[in-house]
């Protein structure tokens, strides 16, 4: 048999290896402006016609290349930017494959001019499926400027592969933004169809951001920093009350390159655990810095994921990095105003009408009267005035100019939490504790808990508050496995099928530090000596089988999120319900307990745990 294999001509070549490199319009759109920064520009423009269907250009003022390099870089793993195979080690730039303008050229009709500042004249080649067709002397400002026309003109299968305009324009717009938001130094602008899409000013990370994502980006992000030996922690995520349930604004830069990382990823919800509503998603713009060395780029063949020498240590400083901001810039409690406002206050009032409004008015309204001027000297919780706003948007504008607002003092529940997360304990000592225990309590149709502050009152929904600090009490002793038990007089024994008891094993352990002490975990039955301290026996069986059950529905795939899975499920057992009559003691307990925990203001299921109703808001009544 003769011999059968030959090697494949250049252009096929090419051909196939641009398959690898341009999917789709956008992905030129990255390489080109790629090349701009590797080339210093100062200044980039990107032009766009039909989605980058027949045009898309990239101008830059950078330094431009020579007459032979200019032909040179169209060649396969032509490339000026590594030079041995160390140099993948010490990548300080976006490209060093060498095959982008090689891939590209095969399929589409580039025209490449440029010049370096030096020369008098630059270099203009055209080149049609990798052919150059022509390459003159031209006169062109410094810089390069490539046009690529007609992409997969030569491969149809392809360009009939091309989604709608306004989905190609969608991911050209993506990565323009990638590359902006990577380089707020560079002035880019982007044009489509002969109009301005984007004019971006140099600027720095934070107004960058504002410029790609509109002026009222602004007020929504919290800045993240930390520096240690590994890394350098900058830029920005989202108050958790604008994460969206569509994972829109999430970008991690790796020394200024846009990586996708589902584990880094992962430790930034982890740091929002709890903050989100269900299924939101917060946003972020996280610049990491690291040492070249320790991260390697190269297992992707369009360079968007990465790989870190340590991630787990990356993880956990990102984590609590973000969990410290959110924590110093106040950020929880703002999203619990916007809540009480908008979504549950409503329906409270809704059930309420329906019962002889005036009588309770009445009853509620004249002991606080009293209330109200005896404490006048008292602190101020203005912050909760907020939260009256009618609107979101008067809401979003008290919030955002906190430190002015004449009303503001820094004394609201919120700001003394997160003051000293850790001391929960001590938190309402001194003054604000005292005006607290002086209050008169009242419960209000055995499900509120009525109280007063300076500016008005307080109503707290009893169930969602003790669901609140059991939760915390919970994912206290789990973490901290600092659990009380009662032991039970006899075991208790209850059945469960084959697959519960496997589920029921993998939280054994953070069940043991709620309190749980099991005997025999067995086929079919497990008998259980001890329970937490903080629940009741004949609650036990009920408050498993709700464990399975939220267990089962979501499954999460860390430690950290199954605590809290727990914390939670049991938490919603172990609450007094409404309908239970509370004695004047145990209703100052829930307050005291409730505003001295983390984040009193929302339900771990991030419901309101209370409203507040304003002086103001009782006068307009009548
Ligand atoms: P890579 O970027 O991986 O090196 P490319 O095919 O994208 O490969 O580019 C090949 C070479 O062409 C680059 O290494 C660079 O020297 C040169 N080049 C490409 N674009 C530009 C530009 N806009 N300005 C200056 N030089 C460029
Ligand atoms: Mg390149």
């Amino acid at each position: 048999m003769s011999d059968i294999i030959q090697l494949l001509p250049d252009h096929v070549a090419n051909q196939i290896a641009a398959g690898e490199v341009v999917q789709r319009p956008a992905s030129v759109v990255k390489e080109l402006l790629e090349n701009a920064i590797d080339a210093k520009a100062t200044q980039i423009k990107l032009i766009i016609k039909e989605a980058g269907k027949t045009l898309i250009q990239v101008i830059d003022d950078g330094v431009g290349m020579s007459v032979t390099d200019a032909r040179l870089s169209f060649e396969r793993h032509a490339t000026s930017k590594i030079k041995t195979a160390e140099d993948l080690f010490e990548l300080n730039t976006k490209g060093f494959r060498g095959e982008a303008l090689a891939s590209i050229a095969a399929i589409a009709h580039v025209e490449l001019k440029t010049r370096q500042e030096k020369d008098e004249v630059g270099t203009e080649i055209k080149i049609e499926g990798s052919e150059v067709t022509s390459q003159e002397v031209c006169v062109t400002p410094k810089g390069t400027s490539i046009s690529v026309k007609n992409l997969f003109y030569n491969i149809p299968a392809r360009r009939n592969f091309l989604k709608s305009n306004s989905v190609e324009l969608r991911h050209i717009i993506d990565e323009f933004h990638r590359v902006a938001m990577a380089h707020p130094d560079i002035r880019f602008d982007m044009y489509h169809n002969d109009s301005e899409v984007f004019k971006l000013p140099t600027s720095n990370q934070r107004q960058r951001i504002v410029h790609v994502f509109g002026g009222k980006t602004n007020e929504k992000l919290v800045p993240i920093k930390e520096e240690t030996d590994l890394v350098t922690i900058g830029g920005f995520v989202g108050k958790p009350e604008y994460a969206k349930r569509t994972r829109g604004e999430q970008f991690f830069f790796v020394n200024n390159r846009f990586i996708k990382s589902a584990y880094l990823n992962h430790a930034v919800n982890a740091a929002f655990e709890g903050l989100l509503k269900d299924k939101a998603h917060p946003s972020y713009f996280i610049y990491l810095e690291v040492d070249p060395n320790s991260i390697d780029i190269n297992i992707h063949p369009t360079k968007t994921e990465i790989k870190f020498d340590d991630e787990h240590a990356l993880y956990a400083m990102l984590r609590s990095t973000i969990k410290h901001s959110l924590g110093q810039f106040n950020v929880a409690p703002i999203l619990d105003f916007n809540r009480d406002a908008s979504m549950d206050t409503p329906y409270e009032y809704k059930s309420k009408v329906a019962q002889t409004p005036h009588i309770e008015v009445d009853r509620s309204f004249n002991p606080f009267k009293e209330e109200k001027s005896s404490s006048s000297s008292g602190k101020n919780y203005t912050g909760y005035k907020k939260e009256s706003a009618g609107d979101w948007e008067n809401l979003y504008v008290g919030l955002e100019s906190e430190m002015t607002t004449p009303t503001s003092n820094e004394n609201d529940f919120s700001s003394v939490q997160f003051e000293s997360t850790e001391v929960t304990g001590s938190l309402f000592e001194g003054d604000k504790k005292k005006e607290l225990e002086q209050h008169t309590t009242y419960q209000l149709n055995r499900k509120y808990i009525v109280t007063t502050i300076k500016s008005g009152m307080v109503i707290i929904n009893q169930h969602r508050a003790h669901q609140r600090i059991v939760y915390e009490e919970l994912l206290r002793n789990i973490t901290m496995a600092s659990a009380v038990s009662q032991q039970l007089l006899f075991p208790l024994k209850l059945s469960f099928s084959k697959k519960e008891i496997t589920l029921l094993e993998t939280v054994k352990e953070q069940l043991q530090n709620t309190g749980f002490i099991f005997g025999e975990f067995a086929l079919g039955e497990i008998e259980i000596t001890g329970i937490p301290s903080v629940a009741s026996e004949k609650e036990v069986s009920q408050l498993l089988e709700q464990l399975l059950s939220d267990l089962e529905n979501e499954v999460p795939d860390s430690g950290f999120s199954q605590t809290d899975l727990l914390a939670k499920s049991m938490s919603k057992d172990i609450a007094i319900r409404s309908g239970v009559d509370l004695d004047p003691e145990q209703q100052k307990y829930m307050v005291n307990s409730l505003f001295a925990c983390t984040e009193p203001t929302i339900s771990p299921d991030n419901k309101p745990t209370f409203i507040t109703l304003t002086v103001d808001e009782i006068d307009k009544k009548f």
